[in-house]
């Protein structure tokens, strides 16, 4: 399969490229982003086939259905990694809360957080096609605390890549700093930044701006790629369980095969969102996909009304802190499929230059036949939260916020698939805040939720407090380039 570019092409590269180059070389013409040429058809016949596939032989049947260009042999070697989730033969369980409200806890792996869905089988491709081509690769990230931990644990002992995570020093919860800070390996460095995630992440770009650190790379002989939602070798994981879970669904007979059924989206980069948007479009029956956020709640306002703008909020620092997010970088691939190359670069650089963006009523219309939006306070989630605890199941603040949408804007009686995104785990002293309970920190957080609630804490978090602390960097802004160039 062929990958074209969303903001069309500058003549400087070929139109089309492969997979391989997708993935690695991230960055496309104007500051587009890649996407597939053509979806595979993944309808009924699809889904009858593979009705009883365990989650692997599906994961592999939709990589080959996409017809990337790795060898099976590493396609299978990348899917191995699921056998390392809490049970290989089912990564994402899917839990009744409701009688027509399904949760599918993609949190099973190793950093406790959704992330591992993607980037686990991701860091094996990532890094065997550096080493078949006998080049380097620098991934960095500016991180407010899951996209790090998942990044670090997937790289980590890997050939031909070195990853580099900028973490907000105080901004981020003692757990998810505890994976970071003690992630042993030679090609990772963590750096703590005095400030905020804002200070954060613009002194990642301004890095990566600068001409100084572009020529150490280029004498080092070392790339940049990334690891994020732009990155296509994230999105085609983030298809497979929208699939699989609509597939369980139909096993466990609380569905038949080709009834639609709604699946709900905590969204932030809206990349778990667009890998429902191609699910659905490659012939899953989806009724539509709901997108829920938080009080930085510019996807409900582009959904609903079709107004993209950032001039009229500020980012809000929120409990749901994955989607504390007003620059939604996969916005522009739907934009792209529903209204093509020209007027995607157009209303991109509208947002750009402008801070915003209207959609006409047509184009309003077309987005609204997939997608319906909405979102939840922290008080409406901790009230979820409450709510479901008392009935025996603990859900994380980003997934409140999605049976909170739910309920608001679903309006058929159809069943719906709602994403777990996180574990509790790693928001313990907020949902021991929506339990009414007072703690100190993440530790008596974790203890006093894990007796009341009678669940065992994953050994993967309670390990995180007796290890060393190996990365211990915490630097001024100005001087990252020097942490960086030593690392190098
Ligand atoms: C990353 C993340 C999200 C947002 O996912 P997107 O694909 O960026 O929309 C939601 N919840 C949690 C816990 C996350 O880590």
């Amino acid at each position: 399969m062929q990958f074209t570019e969303t903001r069309g092409n500058d003549g400087k590269r070929s139109t089309t490229v492969s997979f391989s180059e997708a993935i690695l070389n991230p960055q496309a013409s104007f500051g587009g982003l890649f996407v597939p040429k053509t979806l595979p058809d993944m309808g009924i016949a699809f889904l009858a086939e593979y009705i009883n596939s365990d989650y692997k032989t599906l994961a592999f049947a939709i990589l080959k259905s996409f017809e990337i260009d790795i060898d099976d042999d590493l396609i299978h070697k990348a899917l191995e990694r699921y056998d390392y989730f809490d049970n290989p033969n089912n990564p994402v369980p899917l839990n009744e809360i409701e009688s027509d409200c399904y949760v599918s806890e993609l949190y099973h792996g190793p950093t406790r957080a959704f992330k591992d869905m993607a980037l686990q089988p991701f860091g094996v491709i990532l890094s065997s096609l550096a080493k078949s081509r006998n080049e380097n690769y620098l991934i960095m990230a500016a991180t407010s605390g899951d996209t790090g931990p998942a990044t670090l644990e997937t790289f980590k002992n890997r050939d031909n890549i070195k990853v580099a995570c900028l973490y907000p020093e105080g901004g981020t919860s003692d757990v998810q700093r505890l994976q970071m800070v003690t992630e042993d390996a030679p090609n990772l460095k963590v750096i703590g930044v005095k400030g905020n995630f804002d200070d954060t992440q613009n002194s990642l770009k301004s890095l990566l701006a600068s001409k100084e650190f572009e020529e150490e790379l280029s004498r080092q002989n070392i790339k940049l790629s990334a690891a994020n939602s732009v990155n296509f070798g994230r999105i085609i994981f983030q298809i497979i369980y929208h699939i699989y879970s609509y597939l369980q669904l139909v096993r466990r007979q609380e569905i038949a095969l080709g009834e639609e059924i709604y699946l709900t989206v905590p969204s932030g980069n809206f990349g778990n969102a667009l890998g429902a948007y191609y699910a659905k479009k490659a012939g899953l029956p989806i009724h539509k996909i709901l997108i829920a956020s938080n009080s930085n709640n510019v996807l409900t306002d582009w959904i609903k009304n079709g107004a993209y703008d950032l001039n009229s909020r500020s980012l809000i620092k929120t409990q749901s802190p994955a989607m504390d997010i007003l620059i939604s970088s996969n916005v522009e691939r739907i934009l792209f499929d529903k209204f093509g190359a020209t007027r995607t670069r157009e209303l991109m650089e509208e947002l750009r230059e402008d801070g915003a963006y209207q959609l006409t009523k047509i184009e309003i219309e077309a987005l609204q036949d997939d997608f319906d939006a909405d979102y939840a306070t922290d008080e409406e989630g901790q009230e979820i939260i409450a709510e479901y605890a008392n009935r025996g199941y603990l859900m994380d603040p980003h997934t409140a916020t999605g049976v909170k949408v739910y309920r608001r804007v679903s309006k058929e009686p159809l069943k719906t698939v709602i994403y777990s995104t996180a574990e509790w785990t790693k928001f313990s002293p907020t949902v021991a805040n929506a339990l009414g309970i007072e703690v100190k920190n993440d530790e008596e957080a974790l203890d006093i939720i894990s007796k009341k609630m009678g669940l065992k804490v994953s050994s993967s978090i309670s390990k995180l407090f007796k290890r060393d602390i190996v990365q211990d960097s915490v630097v001024e802004k100005e001087d990252i380039m020097r942490e960086m160039l030593k690392f190098l």
